[in-house]
């Protein structure tokens, strides 16, 4: 919302009420309710691509701005599909100063909003933290690897734990261009060019994808929905940090270039790439011995066990892969 760009120029090209929101890459000025409308058609227009009305839902709720938008919609549309259920999926990594307090924020906002939750605990799940791995590493460029493939086995099993068909995730098209960005610069190609299919693993969706991070802002402060803003203790330290930087300044200078980004990855031919091994520990597809979330896990056991013997530190196992 920075610049004068998005400040209101006009009224409403849909009706006469002041313009709160002018969408650049279309060059339409809002109101607050017709920009609220707006977003919510794109999202429905998302949820209609995969979703019967009659389904039971998971939602992956951080208590951070998308995921509380994407509750909020999500329970809208709920109360017009009586016969849809939701359930919000919560985890606690274990991050202190950040996501006990995001976790409060979350579940504050399933029970305002009559949603259902779980909360997976890493600490009483896994028998680690991300921030004990990442301190006994001392690998805190390694992070968001960490936390990111963890997190993602706790949604699985939170998700199978309550039988839901499908998770949602509140990713929206800035998050999408990043990790477009980040699978380039690193050299990433097969990401890029290969659909990664696991078998018997919990399907996923992303129904903010056609929204810009700072209408999902928009959204939530126009709707007055509450939110944890301070971003994650470790997220200074991510490429992923510069890149968002780096993609706020193009798509203010060259407005719609984020959602062109995506347009490119989806031109790119895709293979199928199947996982066809199994985790020797947790019996979850893997392509190699042990699965990512259960290398990570084992690699902060040994951590744990050789810091109560000699100074932290040691080869991390990501660093070394690359
Ligand atoms: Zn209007
Ligand atoms: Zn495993």
């Amino acid at each position: 919302m920075r610049g004068e760009q998005e400040l209101p120029v006009n009224s409403c090209d849909r009706c006469s009420a002041p313009a709160v929101y002018r969408r650049r890459y279309s060059g339409e000025s809002l109101c607050k309710r017709h920009f609220c409308e707006s977003i919510e058609k794109k999202v429905r227009k998302e949820l209609r691509r995969f979703l019967s009305w009659d389904s039971f839902v998971g939602l992956a709720v951080s208590g951070g701005k998308d995921s509380a938008v994407m509750a909020y919609i999500m329970a809208k549309i709920g109360r017009q599909f009586p016969s849809m259920r939701l359930a919000g999926l919560i985890v606690d990594e274990g991050i202190e100063g950040y996501r006990d307090k995001s976790v409060v924020v979350a579940e504050r906002l399933l029970n305002g909003l009559g949603i259902p939750y779980e909360v997976f605990r890493y600490d009483a799940e896994f028998g680690t933290r991300v921030d004990r791995i990442v301190h006994l590493s001392g690998h805190t460029n390694q992070s968001c690897t960490y936390c990111g493939v963890l997190r993602r086995r706790a949604i699985d099993i939170l998700a199978e734990r309550l039988a839901t068909e499908m998770v949602l995730t509140a990713h929206n098209v800035d998050d999408i261009a990043q990790t477009i960005l980040m699978n380039l610069f690193q050299g990433n190609v097969k990401h890029l060019t290969s659909q990664i299919v696991l078998p018997d693993s919990v399907k996923r969706e992303k129904p903010l994808r056609g929204l810009l991070e700072k209408e999902v802002v928009m959204y939530a402060v126009l709707n007055e929905i509450e939110f944890y803003s301070n971003p994650c203790p470790y997220t200074r330290f991510a490429l992923r940090n510069d890149i968002r930087n780096f993609l706020t300044s193009m798509e203010e200078k060259h407005s719609g270039i984020t959602y062109s980004i995506l347009r490119t990855a989806e031109k790119i031919e895709k293979s199928e790439l199947r996982v066809t091994g199994r985790c020797h520990r947790c019996g979850r597809p893997a392509s190699a011995e042990l699965c990512k979330a259960c290398e990570i896990l084992e690699y902060g056991r040994e951590l744990l066990l050789r810091s109560q013997v000699q100074a932290p530190g040691g080869a991390d196992p990501w660093s070394r892969r690359r």
